[in-house]
């Protein structure tokens, strides 16, 4: 076994490199703390790995690690001039837990260690002060009591307001040294009746037990739970910091407390931060006591009366000031510190980087670039890219309470407030009366869409983060919710029903919080999102670092637009299909689909031209020469198909046909499995006649647009849903055709690619055969990702929570790109395909294309852009940056 403990203390630590896996992040920050000379108690630190030890030895301290924390505390001792467990000058230990990722609050800690009968009469007659003596007892007591023997906190805290009462007596400061020592009575005795057993007397005891109780917490409930949450692996374990005590509560030149070396809500210059005067640690998280402003500006900014530090101890202040000026200079970064005074004298008990909001994260790292610490490129990589969220929309206030009766997946972030409506008609009325709605539903079609527009948000209670609402909702920007299984929606009553079976009904207010999936009960304060003249800057150094280019996947002109507000360079996915639902256009749409021959179908789409090209031709000017790659018609036709009565009539009549004879074709071309079915490039094989109207319009519109704009569109033409050369070759064949055709009408000669979706594992298999055909790859990882697990993309999220509580899967694949298959896929084709033409431009357009991690694979498989919705632009333009610079660095 590698070496099990380090030692720091005296202006040195064991082992020289920091090493936070090794020694969690507090061991390892004591220690270079150490190594920089500053004021740090000496202590030591068991490292990580002996956590995975002791669980291994079925929860025991082996006997070499004791010996290796003996021989540390030695050290201890020297430095300090204490001896633990000693009847004069007793070393009183903190153990502490520390693991590599910061679990605030998760893990156990014992204070005050090394106190008995005998130690507390030796402390207090050190400390000339023997009220602080008892007092220090009775808390560890409590301490360890909880920690160690499992006994609830709240019985001591019990036998301290009867015993406060008795005496008459409202602050704790108040009781004197002889009632402390009848409190600490009180507490051995509720340990024996409790137990069966007494306090410990034995230091040596008391330590192993409290290192055994640390180790012991990695694995308790909450921790668990926080890991699962924060996907902290379970193997990391926790380090334990065995470290001498110094005393904030040794009277009115001692205090004990917290700081951020710069703002952490604002991200503002500024030392910040709160202390007590003559108290312990715990007692400024307790919030018995409103802790004091450090500084005299902070003091002033919360109308304070009460003194800060730098007024009531200025040298110790200016010591401080000092000291986190040289934290943040060495660890380039905002610092969250905790101190203690002990008499005067300063002593640094932790520092780790700080947490901190968007904003004041924007904030520091551009000042730190100003100030010459940081460079433009690590400016980059502090900000974490989906937290630019925060920026974009409005979120829910953090300081208000919430009450929440469901919860479901995240789909789209923000947060929106409203009264609910169950159908996409009501959303529409009540929008056009100026009220706020939030439209619920089992699932969206996209028969919904009008009502998704009109609404501030939506929440259902099937389907994944790809479905339908996900993907539109997204595209939209507005916050959304999928998946909530926990709620059921009755839609002929109009009733929403949450946990605990609070129900709703229509027109009552709920709030959804598309960024953590949670719904409110009425509505709660929100914050307005706020673009700083940081955001601009860090925004340009990324797009320097970048080498990917970050395209957009619009289907209206509202998408194109905010997409180009958002730095998009172009449309990666412009999908045809929801361009047919509007006003009007759907009829024709499925006239054109319920058509029984051709010459009716083609009478159909004649309509149809004129509108999608008035469509592709605004897309084409908005975008102004960036490339737009417009998507072949993809769904299953069923999508389409009139459902209601006088649905079909009104289809009827428009086709001068009896409704019974239209029931009829529907029910005729009705799929089992649609998502399989007769879909994609299927379609345009069977009718290419639809396929050559996509194709005129998409080439009227181009030389439309170049007209206009001066700038000729860069164009390129995706193929859908192909597994087969063949499929590509017919449907490219179509498509040249008519660009033949248009070109010699119009006089104009417009450049265009013809490229494939790769969606299908065969299609990633064949790539460097389809590569012969296709022009360029677009891989659609939704279908390639439900294809590859053969998942239904609707209907994951009925499992996908339950795999990812049971540790099957880390991650749902529908939003964070599964690397071992999917991306193996992804691998093939692009080498594949690269092979048969070196040069194939290659993007994503799936909803990956968004996602951090998916970002970073694509950077490593070499591909020429991402496309994102257009709201998570800004996060793709920083995440592919970030994987630049990660790949150069590398
Ligand atoms: C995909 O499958 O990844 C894709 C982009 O297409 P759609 O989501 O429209 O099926
Ligand atoms: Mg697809």
């Amino acid at each position: 076994m590698a070496k099990r403990v380090y030692w720091f203390g005296g202006g040195k630590a064991d082992g020289g490199a920091v090493d936070v896996a090794l020694l969690g992040g507090k061991g390892a920050h004591l220690a270079e703390m150490a190594s920089l000379g500053l004021p740090v108690p000496p202590g030591l630190t068991i490292t990580c790995d002996c956590c995975e030890e002791f669980f291994r030895n079925d929860r025991k301290l082996c006997d070499d690690l004791k010996a290796d924390v003996l021989a540390g505390l030695k050290a201890v001792e020297q430095e300090t001039g204490r001896i633990f467990g000693g009847s004069e000058s007793p070393l009183l230990l903190s153990v502490r837990s520390g693991s590599r990722a910061s679990m605030p609050g998760m893990l156990d800690t014992v204070l005050n260690l090394g106190l008995n009968d005998e130690t507390v009469q030796a402390l207090g007659h050190d400390a000339g002060d023997a009220r602080f003596a008892w007092d220090s007892y009775r808390r560890f007591i409590q301490m360890y009591a909880d920690v160690v023997m499992g006994l609830d906190n709240e019985i001591f805290e019990e036998v301290l307001e009867d015993e406060k009462g008795r005496l008459g007596r409202q602050n704790d400061t108040d009781l004197s040294a002889v009632e402390w020592q009848h409190v600490v009575d009180l507490y051995k005795r509720l340990i024996e009746d409790e137990l069966d057993e007494s306090f410990p007397q034995d230091p040596h005891v008391q330590l192993w037990k409290a290192i055994a109780a640390v180790f012991s917490s990695w694995h308790n409930a909450r921790a668990v739970t926080y890991r699962t949450l924060h996907r902290i692996p379970e193997t990391w374990g926790t380090a334990v910091n065995v470290q001498a005590m110094v005393f904030g509560n040794l009277g009115s030149t001692s205090a004990t407390g917290v700081a951020f070396t710069r703002n952490p809500s604002t991200g503002e210059k500024a030392l910040y931060g709160e202390f007590l005067a003559n108290a312990q640690g715990e007692d400024v998280v307790a919030g018995i006591r409103t802790p004091q402003s450090i500084t005299e500006e902070g003091r002033l900014a919360s109308g304070s009366e009460k003194p800060s530090m730098e007024k009531l101890m200025p040298e110790t202040f200016q010591e401080f000031r000092e000291i986190c000026e040289r934290l943040e200079r060495h660890y380039q970064d905002l610092q969250d510190v905790e101190f203690t005074v002990e008499r005067g004298k300063l002593w640094m008990l932790q520092t780790r980087n700080g947490k901190r909001t968007t904003k004041a994260a924007m904030r520091v790292a551009v000042d730190m670039v100003e100030e010459g610490l940081i460079t433009e490129e690590q400016a980059v990589c502090r900000i974490d890219p989906p937290s630019l969220d925060q920026l974009l929309h409005p979120t829910i206030d953090p300081r208000v309470e919430r009450h929440q009766i469901g919860s479901g997946l995240p789909a789209s972030p923000g947060a929106a407030t409203g009264e609910i409506v169950f159908t996409a008609e009501q959303a529409v009325d009540a929008e056009a009366e100026g009220r706020r709605v939030i439209l619920v539903r089992i699932e969206t079609s996209p028969e919904d869409i009008h009502g998704m527009h009109a609404a501030e948000a939506i929440l259902t209670t099937r389907g994944g983060m790809t479905s339908h609402a996900a993907v539109v909702a997204r595209g939209m920007g507005i916050p959304c919710v999928v998946g909530a299984g926990s709620m059921r929606v009755d839609l002929r009553n109009e009733l929403l029903t949450g946990v605990g079976g609070v129900t709703l009904k229509k027109g009552d207010i709920v709030t959804i919080d598309g960024s953590s999936g949670q719904i409110l009960k009425g509505s709660v304060a929100m914050q307005q999102p706020e673009l700083s003249g940081d955001f601009g800057k860090l925004m340009t150094w990324a797009d320097k670092a970048r080498r990917m280019q970050v395209r957009t996947n619009a289907d209206t002109p509202q998408d194109a637009r905010s997409a180009r507000s958002f730095g998009a360079e172009g449309i990666g996915l412009c999908r045809t299909e929801h361009m047919f639902f509007e006003g009007e256009r759907i009829l024709a749409m499925r006239e054109m689909i319920l058509a029984e021959d051709e010459t009716a179908r083609r009478a159909a789409l004649e309509k149809l031209l004129p509108l999608q090209r008035s469509d592709f031709t605004e897309l084409f000017t908005i975008m102004h020469g960036l490339p737009v790659t417009i998507r072949l018609l993809d769904p299953p036709l069923h999508e389409f198909l009139p459902k209601t009565e006088a649905e079909i009539d009104d289809v009827a009549r428009a086709m001068g046909m009896p409704p019974a004879f239209l029931a009829r074709r529907i029910d005729a071309i009705h799929e089992f499995n649609p998502m399989l079915g007769h879909r994609g490039c299927r379609l345009a094989i069977s009718y290419p006649e639809i396929a050559e109207m996509q194709a005129r319009a998409i080439f009227e519109a181009a030389a439309e647009a170049a007209r206009e704009t001066g700038e000729p569109v860069e164009l390129e033409i995706l193929v859908p849903l192909v597994s087969l050369r063949a499929e590509l070759d017919y449907v490219k064949g179509v498509i040249d055709a008519v660009a033949v055709e248009v070109f010699g009408e119009t006089d104009v000669k417009i450049g265009y690619l013809t490229g494939t979706m790769i969606e299908l594992p065969r299609a990633a298999i064949r790539a460097h055969v389809i590569a012969e055909t296709a022009e360029f790859f677009s891989f659609g990882t939704n279908d390639l990702t439900q294809t590859t697990f053969g998942i239904s993309r609707d209907d994951a999220a009925t499992f996908i929570p339950t795999y990812q509580r049971k540790g099957i899967i880390e991650h749902d694949p529908f939003v964070s790109l599964d690397f071992d298959g999917v991306g193996e896929l992804i691998q093939i084709a692009a080498e594949r395909g690269r092979k048969t033409k070196p040069d194939l431009k290659m993007g994503i357009c799936g909803e990956h294309g968004g996602d951090p991690a998916s970002i970073h694979f694509c950077e490593n498989a070499d591909l020429d852009y991402v496309s994102c919705s257009p709201f998570r632009v800004p996060v793709a333009r920083l995440a592919a940056a970030q994987a630049a610079i990660a790949k150069r660095n590398a």
